[in-house]
C-alpha cells in the first residue's frame, strides 16, 4: 500500500518530516525532538550544542570553495500545538502524528500536523545531506517552545550563533515574507472599590453583550469589531443618564490576546424604570447594529431578571468603574507608514473582573518600540486618573519591517529569478521570534518565509505540498546566490 509521503519532492526534506512526525514534541516536551536533532547532525559530522532552555544548534560546513561565505542562520521551532478532535484518541507524548494524503494536501489523522514548524525545521535539516546545492557556513538554529510564548528565543544567549544574516522558516503562505512583527506588552489595573447595601425592593438583573466575534487581539484587531466591555459601559453609561442606578459587578474578556466576545453586568434599578430600561436597551442594539453592521452580525443585548445582591457598588466606584472601562484605549491606533493595510500599534481591552477590586487587563502591540511605550503609557494613565494602580507587565519586542534590508533585496531577486514571479512582503501584527531573536542580536538582518500552511493550531492544519518544494527550491538557490558576494 502507498504512504502518504511516497515520492514526494525534495525527498530530504520529507525524510526529516517523517521524523519528525514520529518524534513527540509539544511545546515543554521538546527534549526527545532536540536530541533526535542533534543525533542526526552528529551522524552527519556537524558540530551542535544545546543551551539551558532546550534550544538547538547545529553548525554545517560551507560546501567546498564557499568558506569564506557570511554565515547564515537558519531557524525554526522544535514545538508544536497538540491539538485533536474530542473523538480522537491520541497521546501527543508517546504517540506518531497519522499522515493522510488529500491531492496536493497533507494533514494528520485528527490531531494537529506539526507542519508549524516541522516543515521548517525539516528543510533546514536537509541542508546537512552530502550532495545540495553550494552554501556558505550554516547554523541551523531551533528554538524550544515558540507556541507558548516564545520563550525559547526569550532564553537564547549572546553568542550561541554568530551569523548576521537570517532566515526564519516559520511563516505560512507560499510566496509571501514576513519582514516585520509586533512587539507586545500587557498591564494590569486594579481599582480600589466600595460597596454599600442594595436598595430595598429595587429590580435586579444581568445585562450581558454577546455574540460577538472576537477574535485574535493582534491579527484581528483590523476588522475593527466590537469589544462586549466597551460595548456594555457605553450600555450602562446610557442608562445611568435616565435611570437611578446600581451596579453589582462587572465581567468580561478572557485571554489577553483575544477580543472580548462577551460581557455581563449585575444591575438594578427603581421599580417603576422597567420601561425605561428597554427603551435605551432597544436603541443602544440599534445602534451598535448599524455601527458594526456586518462586521458583527449577531451582536445581542440581553437582560435576565435575577435576585437582588446583597451589596452593590457606591456611587463613586460605579462612576470610576464606568468611566474607565468606557475611557481605556481599544482597538486599532496607528496604521503602518510603509506597508498598506498593516497595523502598526494596537491595545485590546482584554479582560475585566469585580471582586475586592476591579481588574483590568490590557495588551497592547506595536511594530514600533516608542508606539508600545506611547500606548502602554495611555493605559497607565487613563488608570491612574480613575485610581487604579497600574502593574506593567515585561513586554517582548517587536521588528520594525526595514524595506532598505540587503537580505531582503537578495531574497526579492533570487525568488523571482526562480519562480518568474514577484514575492509579496509584508508584517504581522502578533509577535514571532524574531522580534526576539533581532533584540538578542543587534544588527542581525532577518527574513521569514514558509510554505502555505492552513490552519495551524487546529487538527484541520494542512501544509501545501507543492509549496514545500517551492519553499526549499527557494532556499536551495538563496543560500547559492549568498555564497558569490
Ligand atoms: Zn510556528
Amino acid at each position: 500500500m502507498s504512504q502518504p509521503l511516497d515520492n514526494l519532492e525534495p525527498k530530504a526534506v520529507w525524510k526529516y518530516f517523517d521524523e519528525i512526525r514520529k518524534t513527540p514534541h509539544g511545546s515543554g516536551n521538546e527534549r526527545p525532538l532536540g536530541n533526535r536533532v542533534m543525533g542526526f547532525a552528529r551522524e552527519r559530522g556537524c558540530e551542535t550544542a544545546i543551551d539551558d532552555a532546550g534550544n538547538v544548534v547545529v553548525r554545517v560546513k560551507a560546501s567546498p570553495g564557499c568558506e569564506r561565505a557570511p554565515v547564515v542562520v537558519l531557524q525554526g521551532h522544535l514545538d508544536m500545538v497538540c491539538e485533536k478532535n474530542a473523538s480522537k484518541v491520541f497521546d501527543f507524548e508517546k504517540d506518531a502524528i497519522g499522515l493522510v494524503r488529500d491531492g496536493d494536501w497533507l494533514k494528520a489523522d485528527g490531531t494537529t500536523l506539526g507542519a508549524d514548524n516541522g516543515i521548517g525545521v525539516a528543510s533546514a535539516l536537509a541542508f546537512m545531506e552530502p550532495k545540495g546545492a553550494a552554501h556558505g557556513p550554516l547554523e541551523l538554529l531551533f528554538t524550544v517552545d515558540e507556541e507558548t510564548g516564545l520563550n525559547g528565543a526569550r532564553g537564547l544567549k549572546p553568542g550561541f550563533v554568530t551569523g548576521k544574516l537570517l532566515v526564519n522558516l516559520d511563516s505560512e503562505e507560499d510566496g509571501v515574507f514576513y519582514v516585520g512583527c509586533a512587539g507586545g506588552q500587557d498591564a494590569a489595573l486594579a481599582l480600589p472599590i466600595a460597596t454599600t447595601a442594595s436598595n430595598a425592593g429595587w429590580n435586579c438583573c444581568r445585562v450581558e453583550i454577546k455574540g460577538l466575534r472576537g477574535g485574535h487581539s493582534g491579527l484581528d484587531i483590523v476588522h475593527n469589531r466590537g469589544n462586549a466591555v466597551r460595548l456594555l459601559a457605553r450600555t450602562l453609561i446610557a442608562l445611568g443618564r435616565e435611570v437611578d442606578l446600581c451596579l453589582a459587578s462587572v465581567e468580561g474578556g478572557d485571554k489577553h490576546n483575544a477580543i472580548p466576545r462577551e460581557a455581563a453586568a449585575v444591575i438594578s434599578v427603581a421599580p417603576g424604570s422597567a420601561d425605561t430600561v428597554r427603551r435605551i436597551f432597544d436603541a443602544q442594539l440599534a445602534g451598535f447594529r448599524n455601527e458594526f453592521a456586518s462586521a458583527e452580525p449577531d451582536l445581542a443585548l440581553a437582560m435576565t431578571p435575577i435576585t437582588l445582591p446583597a451589596t452593590v457598588l457606591d456611587k463613586a466606584s460605579r462612576d470610576k468603574v464606568l468611566a474607565l472601562l468606557l475611557g481605556l484605549p481599544h482597538g486599532v491606533l496607528a496604521m503602518s507608514r510603509d506597508i498598506p493595510g498593516l497595523v502598526e500599534t494596537s491595545t485590546n481591552m482584554a479582560r475585566v473582573r469585580t471582586g475586592k477590586e476591579l481588574t483590568v487587563l490590557c495588551s497592547a502591540r506595536s511594530s514600533v518600540a516608542s508606539a508600545l511605550k506611547g500606548v502602554v503609557a495611555q493605559i497607565e494613565a487613563v488608570g491612574r486618573l480613575s485610581g487604579a494602580t497600574v502593574d506593567v507587565h515585561e513586554g517582548y519586542p517587536g521588528w520594525k519591517p526595514n524595506m532598505e534590508s540587503v537580505l531582503l533585496a537578495k531574497a526579492r531577486k533570487v525568488w523571482t529569478e526562480v519562480h518568474g514571479k514577484e514575492p509579496r512582503f509584508t508584517a504581522i501584527h502578533a509577535g514571532l521570534e524574531c522580534g526576539i531573536i533581532g533584540e538578542k542580536f543587534p544588527g542581525i538582518d532577518m527574513i521569514s518565509l514558509g510554505p502555505t500552511i492552513v490552519s495551524p493550531h487546529s487538527p484541520d492544519e494542512k501544509v501545501s505540498i507543492p509549496t514545500v518544494a517551492r519553499f526549499f527550491g527557494f532556499l536551495t538557490a538563496f543560500l547559492a546566490a549568498l555564497t558569490r558576494n
